[in-house]
């Protein structure tokens, strides 16, 4: 194990933003991340622990303690029952395992396609798009428990997956380090394209797609909207969805379906667990007026997106939080809606 000192963090970051990590250790195994954990409590340093950095905002001064990064490596698969298990490392980069699983013809992933991050980060926020989320065909996450130093598997009823929620996010916030994730897959299964982009796509073809048609064509839309990292797409420069879509009651959604900015359109509502209403946080922020390409500083709106926040080139944290602020206090202005942020933040 390695430990260096004052690594700048904004380059492990998709939105370029964020000051040094005064510890920054990278783990390859269990071993090494045991081994960085002892040294923390060592030194009474703080843990956080990084992954593909894509889903986090760091703030200009970094982080004060260690940076832990995942990097184990890996991808098993074993058939069991009537579906093949993928077991991968913490730090497998996502679209590869996605990429792995539809060369072996295995259905249940293929819609996230693109997301960047690692494996380890997936049941974090219980990440998905298109019509699918990991919750679906995770069966086992194995952690490091940093209170114990134990290694645990926790099945998927133990992760408490919801809408871009999981333990690991909420209740048991910093208490597991996720080292595994074994995906139950559907070998020969068609893909799944519910979603009304990817039936757009598929609208004028004859035949049912492939899963690596389904893949190519969710790539392809994701990169239409900058949703996909490219390094010459400066949209791309974010931390993806910057807003959580709001779920609210019923009661709630009329009494926002009846004020002035709704006379034309109703807000688009999708079912929610327990009757609950889930609205569109990217309707929400441009009926406020934050269309795409609003903001003429460092920071604005994508052009390309309405929800993704982006460093224009040369941002600082700080500009990302008051352009963040901004948006929340116009929303809650018009709609009296409070916005809640996707990424996580980190040193502030
Ligand atoms: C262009 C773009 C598009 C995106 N599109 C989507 C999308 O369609 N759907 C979606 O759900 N998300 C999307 N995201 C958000 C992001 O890609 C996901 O949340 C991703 O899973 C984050 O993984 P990461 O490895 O980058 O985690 P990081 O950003 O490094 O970390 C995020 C959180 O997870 C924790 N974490 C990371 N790894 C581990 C680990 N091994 N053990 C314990 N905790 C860990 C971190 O401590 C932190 O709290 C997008 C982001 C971008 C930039």
């Amino acid at each position: 194990m390695q430990i260096l000192r004052d690594i700048p963090l904004a380059s492990y970051t998709t939105l370029k933003v964020g000051g040094p990590a005064r510890y920054f250790v990278e783990a390859h195994s269990e071993t090494e991340i045991l081994e960085a954990l002892a040294y923390a409590r060592e030194h009474s340093l703080e843990v956080f622990v990084l992954g593909g950095g894509s889903n986090l905002v760091v703030s200009d001064a970094g982080w004060h303690g260690l940076v832990l990064k995942i990097s184990i490596l890996g991808i098993d698969t074993v058939p069991k029952d009537s579906r093949l298990l993928f077991t991968a490392g913490a730090g497998e980069d996502w679209d590869t395992l996605v990429a792995r699983s539809v060369e072996h013809n295995c259905a249940g992933i293929e819609c996230m396609s693109g997301i960047p991050g690692t494996v380890g980060g997936t049941p974090v926020q219980n990440v998905g798009a298109y019509g699918q989320e990991v919750a679906e065909t995770i069966t086992t996450v194995r952690v490091i428990d940093v209170t114990s130093g134990d290694t645990r598997e926790l099945s998927n009823s133990e992760c408490g997956f919801l809408y871009r929620t999981s333990i690991f996010n909420t209740s048991q916030k910093g208490r597991y380090i996720v080292t595994r994730v074994s995906y139950a897959l559907l070998p020969g299964r068609a893909p799944r394209f519910e979603y009304a982009d990817l039936k757009r796509y598929f609208a004028s073809s004859s035949s049912s797609p492939t899963l690596s048609q389904v893949r190519n064509a969710v790539r392809e839309i994701r990169a239409s909207k900058a949703m996909l990292i490219a390094p010459n797409e400066e949209n791309s420069r974010s931390a993806g969805s910057f807003f959580k879509n709001p779920i609210i009651s019923p009661a709630e959604y009329d009494r926002i379906a009846s004020l002035p900015q709704c006379v034309d359109q109703n807000p688009p509502r999708y079912p929610a667990p327990e009757g609950q209403v889930k609205i569109s946080a990217g309707w929400l922020v441009e009926k406020a007026g934050f269309h795409k390409g609003f903001g003429n500083g460092r920071v604005g709106i994508s052009s390309k997106h309405t929800l993704a926040i982006v460093n224009r080139g040369g941002a600082t944290a700080a500009e990302i939080v008051e352009f963040k602020n901004r948006v929340q206090q116009g929303v809650f202005k018009v709609f009296g809606v409070q916005l809640h942020p996707e990424p996580v933040f980190v040193g502030f």
